[in-house]
């Protein structure tokens, strides 16, 4: 048989990483020693309270059954508890909130449940990945809102044409923002809110990175008022406890999205091992445990000494107030891939080009902060040596 892919794998974009990929294979196996800055992945374990509560759990028969697909209670409970006091927003566990196999789930199975062919989803760029293929595969049309320095890399949303906002029927946001590390005040969210009811939209507000951040404490719009109307908010336990190989997270916000979206997941999935949503429930019950609050003081320091570092080499680097990624102009002369292959090949330095994320990335590369302070240490020494 001459196997032929289905065609919604071939409009996907191409996948931009690929050069870096090979790149990096061919400096390692020449035997340098790589230091990489690349994939978003915490170095650090999860706490042990948690994994201690995963092995107490694990023993326990009931458990061992099919789960529920939308959530054991504890969980719910535990989200609902967590939402109320870290945002003073009440939740219905029941209906206001759903279990996800990690936020990246949700966000690829949203667009099943709300759009039809040729609907558009609006996505930032430079953006995570899945919004734009999540849309491609339920036949939508990803429409890019670029994300740029000057407006703080929140989308000019009046910048977007008549007859885009009358197609649309989805609008992503990500702050705090996975690739720039910038943040959205309640004000935006307030816009963001107007705008959706304005225009029948459905608001897809990804808040991986909602705790992971130093000098502020991020909003979610669903403390804006009537946002339930419109929008969902999708949370990860993946970066806030160290967690991405546990598969676990949240959906929360408007009822009748989610319950499309468990109609998409009872028929995808059959919810998340019961042990792994009781122990995600004591790591929310204990967000402010030692354990969780040293991480981000790690991730501070990992931050302060890269960009200190940068800067003092003449690079215009900032500290991001959130995420653990920092996002770094370079120099005109160089288009981001071709910058990101220098670092690579003369500093043994993995970074992502800018333009991996989406063409209004081009111009800069992002540093993941997922290595220790040794290590950061001795790419500065590296990059410091470098002719560019
Ligand atoms: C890491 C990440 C996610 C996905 O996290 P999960 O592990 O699937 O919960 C979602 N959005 C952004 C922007 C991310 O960086």
């Amino acid at each position: 048989m001459a196997f032929v892919r289905a065609q919604r794998l071939e409009i996907l974009p191409p996948y931009l990483f690929a050069n870096i990929d090979r790149l990096k294979r061919q400096v390692a196996a020449a035997g340098h020693d790589v230091i990489d800055f690349g994939v978003g992945d915490p170095d650090l374990p999860t706490p042990r309270f948690i994994i201690e509560k995963l092995q107490q759990a694990a023993t326990h028969p009931p458990y061992h059954r099919y789960a529920l697909d939308e959530g054991c209670p504890e969980y719910r409970t535990a989200i609902a508890k967590w939402f109320s006091r870290r945002f003073n927003v009440t939740l219905d566990p029941q209906r206001e909130i759903i279990m996800l196999i990690g936020s990246k789930e949700g966000l690829g199975h949203l667009p099943l449940a709300c759009i039809n062919p040729g609907d558009v989803s609006l996505i930032p760029t430079p953006g995570y990945p899945v919004y734009c293929s999540a849309t491609l595969f339920a036949g939508g049309q990803p429409y890019e809102m670029p994300l740029r320095s000057e407006s703080g890399f929140l989308p000019d949303l009046s910048a977007i044409p008549d007859e885009i906002r009358r197609r649309a029927k989805m609008l992503f946001i990500n702050y705090p923002n996975n690739p720039t590390g910038a943040t959205a005040d309640l004000a935006f969210y307030q816009r963001v809110v107007a705008f959706a009811q304005a225009h029948d939209l459905i608001v897809v507000s990804d808040a991986a990175y909602s705790e992971v951040a130093f000098e502020m404490r991020p909003p979610s719009i669903l403390q804006v008022e009537g946002a339930k109307s419109c929008a969902v908010e999708l949370h990860s336990l993946s970066k806030t406890f160290n967690m991405t190989g546990w598969r676990i997270g949240f959906a929360v916000g408007n009822p009748d999205v989610l319950a499309a979206l468990g109609k998409i997941k009872a028929n995808m999935d059959s919810g998340q091992f019961t042990a792994i949503q009781i122990a995600a429930a004591t790591a929310l019950d204990h967000s402010d445990h030692v354990e969780v609050q040293a991480m981000i003081d790690i991730y501070r320091e990992r931050r302060d000494l890269l960009v200190e570092g940068l800067q003092r080499l003449g690079w215009a680097a900032t500290k991001s107030p959130a995420t653990f990624y920092v996002w770094v102009p370079i120099p005109k002369n160089y288009d981001s891939m071709s910058f990101a292959s220098l670092l690579l090949e003369q500093a043994h330095v993995v970074v992502i080009p800018g333009s991996g994320f989406g063409p209004a990335g081009e111009g800069y590369i992002r540093f993941a902060l997922t290595i220790p302070q040794d290590r950061i240490r001795l790419a500065l020494e590296r990059i410091a040596r470098l002719a560019v």
